[in-house]
């Protein structure tokens, strides 16, 4: 499990150890490195969250933190308020700007993120240094010292445990963050918006969150900053220093938060050295640390695309899974008593890609309790359908209505809000989790936890009631042996049950299934036959897509068959079956 690694207890005490023994026993020079280790660490924890998490580049990172120093350097050099007042200030204006930033760019796809991100990362640096009131190029002196209960943190060395405390307690709270409920809907990020959204997780708002998190880490690494040196100007918040902490966190290894303290430490001291050693090497003095940051960064992307962390995480001894402890479920939607009356009513659908019709004037309708097998031959526009009703395409003409209420305006994660859960055809789980992270996210919408709940493990009972019920969806499929393993370890097939797992942890009121037994083998076909039933008998509604007659035949109560997106026939599968315009279409007139 990548995204919240364990790291064993000893590592994690040797790492104090050696934090407590630097401010102790170390010449300054040391403390004053370890110094800006700890605020280098709190800006890439940010971006483990923003760009390694939830794959949103940003270099404009040292604005914020710029935003805080100057925020805090400014309010208390005007007027004698307190630093610790000051805090809060320079969190809520960076949280302002991160939001209006962040609903600006973050709409943006490509590399079009990333180059906005550069342009307002070099519009508040300008911004900093431009205008009279906060010293322009000289910037800002004269800034009160942090001090804790009438005790004045003067010391670079009491300095030093307050940034670690502050460091390892964002940790902590970042860590917290990934191994929770809207952890997991970040880190379904990576596997696409369609999947995170179908389990619903609104993706515009999520990106939203770690952009404004990422921020407000930033502008508490800048007010330590500023108290620290007690003077700040512009040139530690340019767009040079952005790129240093994107490297920090791309080289410590973007996907878990103790990468961040190895890539500040990696670079930081790196920089050091290299700044001492390069100009008697070469002759001459510049900034040639930079050129040897750019080979470093193509050399770690050709061979460790996932940072330094990963090969130190190896070096542990892996901890053991254990069994997921027994909890109350959380709450289920009330099952729907109704038999037999239309839940999804798909009327007149019609999808056009350019000149294709890849749906064709569709109609029909899924009943309540039944498992109504969707088939046709490939290229039919069974997994048109399929989208279209589960709202990742949109309609070109026609309505699809669920319970009587149009799909046609609504998001994938507003449908899946309604009761409508699915599985993907191409597999989209989220390769390096366990299968049972992989399961909770599909439990997203019945929880409630938030971000600060979250972050501060206020969240540990709704946790164990989630993982209870993932472990429940998952020894139901008949993976209860997979619990613990990494999805990517699965067989093709099997990954396939595990999707069905995923969606069966949303408590679906309509289970949507695209070929769910493409890869199985016959015995593992049959255990899926045997789940769909017993689903099915208690009250819960299919629509399966499938490609295979002999799986649908024994299994649906009804069949509705498309050929080149149109509706070829519909009735129960053994009329069906002696179908003429069927055998023709489907079977090549056998
Ligand atoms: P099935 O699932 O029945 O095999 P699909 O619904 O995937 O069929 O495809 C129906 C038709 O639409 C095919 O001709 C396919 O090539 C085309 N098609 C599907 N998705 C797209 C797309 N995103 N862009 C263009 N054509 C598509
Ligand atoms: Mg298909």
């Amino acid at each position: 499990m990548r995204g919240a690694p364990a790291v064993p207890r000893i590592a994690t005490a040797a790492f104090v150890a050696l934090l407590v023994a630097v401010p102790l026993i170390a010449p300054p020079f040391w403390v004053t490195l370890g110094n800006y280790i700890g605020l280098y660490s709190i800006v890439a924890l940010g971006l483990v969250l923003l760009t390694g998490v939830a794959g949103q580049t940003s270099f404009g990172q040292a604005a914020f933190v710029g935003l805080g120093a100057y925020t805090s350097a400014w309010v208390t050099t005007q007027a004698p308020v307190s630093p610790w007042l000051a805090l809060p200030m320079a969190l809520a204006l960076t949280a302002v700007v991160a939001l209006a930033l962040g609903f600006i760019t973050l709409r943006m796809k490509g590399h079009y993120l990333p180059l906005a991100t550069i342009a307002w990362g070099i519009a508040l640096y300008l911004t900093f240094g431009n205008l009279d009131w906060l010293g322009g190029h000289t910037g800002i002196g004269g800034i009160p010292p942090l001090s804790i209960g009438g005790f004045s943190l003067r010391n670079e060395r009491h300095y030093y445990a307050l940034i670690w405390v502050v460091a390892l307690a964002t940790l902590w709270a970042s860590r917290n963050l990934l191994d929770s409920r809207p952890g997991r809907a970040l880190r379904a990020m990576k596997g696409g918006l369609e999947m995170a959204e179908a389990f619903g997780v609104n993706g515009a708002r999520l990106k939203i969150v770690a952009f404004v998190y990422a921020a407000l880490l930033a502008c508490l690494s800048g007010w330590l900053y500023a108290h620290l040196q007690r003077f700040v100007n512009p040139t530690p918040f340019g767009i040079n220093q952005g790129i240093e902490y994107l490297f920090m966190a791309v080289i410590g290894g973007a996907a878990s938060v103790w990468g961040a303290v190895v890539g500040a430490a990696l670079i930081t001291i790196l920089k050091e050295v290299l700044q001492d050693v390069l100009p008697s090497l070469l002759g001459r003095s510049g900034n040639f640390e930079i050129v040897v940051f750019g080979v470093l960064m193509i050399v770690l992307l050709q061979f460790a695309r996932d940072g330094v962390w990963p090969w130190l995480a190896r070096l542990a001894p892996a901890r053991r899974a254990r069994a997921v402890p027994a909890a109350a479920p959380l709450p289920s939607r009330a099952a729907d008593p109704s038999r037999d009356v239309a839940i999804l009513t798909v009327h007149r659908a019609r999808k056009t890609f350019g000149g294709l019709v890849a749906v064709d004037d569709l109609s029909f309708e899924i009943r309540t309790g039944e498992i109504l097998g969707l088939i046709g031959p490939n290229g039919a526009g069974k997994s048109t359908t399929f989208g279209l009703i589960s709202g990742a395409l949109r309609l070109s003409g026609g309505d699809i209505a669920f319970r009587g209420q149009s799909l046609q305006s609504l998001t994938p994660y507003e449908i899946a809000r309604l009761g409508i859960g699915r599985t993907f055809q191409h597999v989209r789980l989220l390769p390096h989790m366990s299968v049972l992270d992989n399961v909770a996210l599909g439990a997203y919408l019945r929880g409630s936890a938030g971000v600060l709940r979250a972050a501060l493990r206020l969240d540990r009972a709704e946790e164990a009631r989630t993982r209870a019920v993932a472990a429940r969806a998952i020894e139901r499929a008949g993976l209860a042996a997979h619990t613990f393993d990494e999805a990517r370890s699965l067989p093709l097939g099997t990954q396939r049950i595990v999707e069905v797992a995923r969606a069966l942890a949303a408590d679906p009121v309509l289970l949507l299934l695209d070929e769910p037994a493409a890869g199985l083998r016959f015995l593992e076909k049959k255990a899926l036959a045997d789940l769909l039933r017993g689903l099915r008998s208690e009250g819960m509604t299919i629509l399966l897509v499938e490609h295979d007659m002999e799986f649908v035949m024994g299994l649906t109560d009804r069949l509705v068959v498309m050929d080149f997106g149109e509706k070829l026939a519909e009735g129960r599968p053994d009329d069906v079956r002696q179908d003429p315009a069927v055998l023709e279409a489907y079977l090549g007139g056998v």
